[in-house]
C-alpha cells in the first residue's frame, strides 16, 4: 500500500500537481505570456466547469484543422497559398508588410495596391516579452534573399512598410528597416496620413489609398 496515493503527482518545482504545472507551462509558451498570468489562467480553467474549459480546447483544435496560412505571406488561406500570392496579376516584387491579415484586408478594399504582402502576425512588443522570433521576420527576410521562396519565384525589388502608427509599430519598423538595410530592395513606408496612435484597419479607404500613394522612401 506503500504509494498507491489518488493525487496527481505534485510538480517538485512549483508544488502543482503535474496536470496543473503542464498547463501552465503551455500557457507560459504564448508570446506576451508570463508565468503568473499563465498560473492566472490554468487556475481559471481548473476552476471553470468541464463543458467551458473543453469549448477552449475544441475552438484551439478546430482552428488548427480549418485555419492554415499562406506558404508565402502567412495571410490566411484554405488552400497553399493566398488568392493574392496566386494571382499572376499581383506585381510579386513589391512587398508589403503589415502586422496583421485584418490590416491587408483594409489595405485590399482600397484597390489600389498591385504588389503582394507579408503579415508579420503581431509586432514587436518588448514589454509583453514578444521578439522577432515570435513574428514572421525571418520568413520574410528569406523571401527577399532566396526569390525561390517569395511568390511566382519573383524577386523582390521593394519593402513598404505598412504597420500602425504606434509606439510598437514605429519600433517594428525601425527594427526591419535595421535588418533590410544591407539587402538590396528598395524601402519605404506609409506617408504619415494616418493619426498617430490610430490603427490601419480602422483607416477609412481614401486615407489609406493616400498614404500607399505617398509612401516615402527610408533612409
Ligand atoms: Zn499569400
Amino acid at each position: 500500500m506503500a504509494s498507491s496515493s489518488k493525487n496527481p503527482r505534485l510538480n517538485p518545482g512549483s508544488g502543482l500537481p503535474g496536470p496543473v504545472e503542464r498547463l501552465v507551462s503551455e500557457f507560459a509558451r504564448l508570446p506576451g505570456i508570463g508565468r503568473r498570468t499563465a498560473e492566472r489562467l490554468a487556475f481559471h480553467i481548473v476552476k471553470s466547469s468541464t463543458p467551458e474549459a473543453m469549448k477552449l480546447a475544441e475552438a484551439v483544435g478546430e482552428v488548427k484543422r480549418s485555419v492554415k496560412h499562406c506558404a508565402v505571406c502567412f495571410s490566411f488561406t484554405d488552400d497553399r497559398l493566398c488568392s493574392v500570392c496566386a494571382d499572376p496579376r499581383r506585381d510579386a516584387s513589391t512587398i508589403m508588410v503589415v502586422e496583421q491579415p485584418k490590416d491587408l484586408i483594409a489595405m485590399e478594399f482600397t484597390g489600389m495596391f498591385r504588389g503582394v504582402y507579408h503579415v508579420l502576425m503581431g509586432r514587436l512588443s518588448p514589454l509583453e516579452g514578444i521578439g522577432p522570433g515570435d513574428l514572421t521576420v525571418a520568413a520574410l527576410l528569406r523571401r527577399i534573399d532566396d526569390p525561390k521562396t517569395n511568390a511566382r519565384e519573383t524577386p523582390v525589388s521593394e519593402v513598404i512598410l505598412a504597420l500602425n502608427p504606434t509606439l510598437e509599430g514605429d519600433g517594428t519598423g525601425l527594427y526591419l528597416a535595421s535588418e533590410l538595410k544591407d539587402r538590396r530592395v528598395k524601402l519605404t513606408r506609409l506617408a504619415r496620413g494616418l493619426a498617430a496612435g490610430s490603427r490601419l484597419e480602422l483607416a477609412h479607404k481614401a486615407v489609406l489609398a493616400d498614404a500607399l500613394e505617398g509612401r516615402q522612401e527610408m533612409p
